[in-house]
């Protein structure tokens, strides 16, 4: 039996690769514009980390993550990443970043690894492309981020996005509207799908975004947070609306967005990508003022969001918007005979140092076969070395477009070539 790559993962081939550079271009385009500094942290963390960073009754932490030891030493566990912003918070505080700048703004793209049940558009690895703002409290970078965002996905092209906004309150004003939420619930607890008859006492804001038709239907008319928001948190989230409308943001308010993790305060968002249908959501994030605090940093006010980048391909590629491969001219060196080889080898090396792409036969092809390859890899020219050219230090280049031949001498082949690739 072959070796198979595990359950859920993808391996992407060159032809893909184009379409991955292509958003990865504009998503370092767009962070740029925006004042955002890439960082990269390990694939791996101390287990802890997501266990204090994400909340251990989150769906991520108790049924989802890689977790490991090594031989060397058991009694320490590791998890692969389930998403960046633990490790993130984890970086700016290990690094003491907190010390040297009072606003720090990073972005992130990287595989991700959470091991549910791999369904179409679901992966076990996965990539995120994503942002954190640290130190700022304002609702102004809460709406610059929602705005890089919905910039992004629209300079892509896509036309159809859904902006959803919402706040889920602080720890001031949300153990009130837990309350709330569980004395309206309580009663119908037997009705609740198993899950959230677990988090009913738990984290009962997640049965309001539960995809369970009977939880669905037995929340409405559940009590909505923005009646029990607190001043600080209401006044924020008007802001936040007003900043928006200032930018040209069409969003829509929904009470039932409430984030699957445990350290959100006020802003939540998403963005949606509605011809995706069940799984639109391509963009998701909010505030996050208690988390630098949980994993015993100073408090800090955050704010960060995450998009699935396999999602948001599925999207461009669904409208038809990934760019046509660019075919890059390049020069392939027809040798006829040994010592014609080791001149050919010697032309490529010269043209390689400046940058252009050349290639030689290296399997010991016929000439006919070698110019079927020099036109696979669509060679713009073919420079033809036989033992005659070798004799009067000459080649021929071959046009291969017009199938016009010249003959140039080899002192000045690599300035002709070079002239004719870079124009
Ligand atoms: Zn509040
Ligand atoms: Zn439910």
């Amino acid at each position: 039996m072959a070796i198979r790559k595990p359950r859920g993962t993808q391996d992407f081939l060159p032809e893909q690769i184009g379409n991955w550079h292509f958003i990865e271009d504009r998503m370092r385009k767009i962070c740029k514009a925006y004042g955002f500094s890439e960082i990269r942290t390990p694939v791996f963390e101390d287990t802890k980390l997501f266990l204090r960073g994400i909340g251990e009754t989150t769906d991520v932490v108790s049924k989802e993550m890689y977790t490991f030891s090594t031989s060397d030493d058991k009694e320490q566990s590791f998890t692969l990443r389930p998403e960046n912003t633990a490790s993130a918070v984890r970086a700016y505080l290990e690094n003491k970043v907190y010390g040297k700048e009072a606003l720090t703004k990073w972005y992130y793209m990287g595989s991700m690894f959470r091991h549910d049940k791999p369904q179409a558009g679901r992966y076990r690895e996965f990539h995120q492309f994503g942002a954190e703002v640290l130190g700022s409290q304002s609702p102004v970078v809460d709406s610059e981020v929602i705005c890089m965002v919905v910039q992004l996905l629209k300079d892509f092209g896509l036309q159809d996005l859904n902006v959803e906004v919402n706040s889920v309150g602080c720890p001031n004003c949300r153990p009130a509207y837990r309350q709330k939420l569980i004395e309206f619930f309580e009663p119908k607890k037997d009705q609740l799908c198993p899950t959230c008859q677990e988090r009913l006492y738990k984290n009962p804001l997640r049965i309001l975004d539960c995809k369970n038709e009977t939880c669905k239907a037995l929340s409405v008319g559940a009590p909505e947070i923005h009646e029990h928001l607190c001043e600080e948190c209401h006044a924020h989230f008007e802001e936040l609306k007003a900043f928006l409308h200032a930018a040209g943001i069409q969003y829509n308010l929904n009470p039932r967005l409430v984030r699957g993790l445990d350290y959100y305060t006020k802003t939540a968002f998403e963005v949606q990508y509605t011809p995706l249908g069940a799984q639109s959501a391509v963009a998701g994030g909010g505030r996050y003022d208690g988390l630098v605090e949980e994993l015993d940093g100073p408090h800090t006010p955050a704010i960060g969001f995450a998009m699935g980048m396999e999602r948001l391909l599925l999207a461009l590629e669904k409208q038809g918007l990934l760019p046509e491969p660019i075919v890059e001219s390049s020069v392939f060196v027809l040798a006829l005979g040994e010592a014609a080889k080791v001149e050919a080898f010697k032309i490529c090396q010269a043209l390689r140092n400046e940058y252009i792409t050349a290639e030689m036969d290296g399997q010991g092809k016929s000439m006919k076969a070698q110019l079927k390859y020099a036109n696979k890899i669509n060679a713009k020219y073919v420079i033809i070395l036989g033992d005659d050219e070798l004799a009067n230090k000459e080649a021929i280049i071959r046009f291969m477009e017009s199938s016009e031949q010249e003959t140039v001498s080899l002192d000045t082949l690599v300035n002709r070539i070079s002239s004719l690739v870079k124009g």
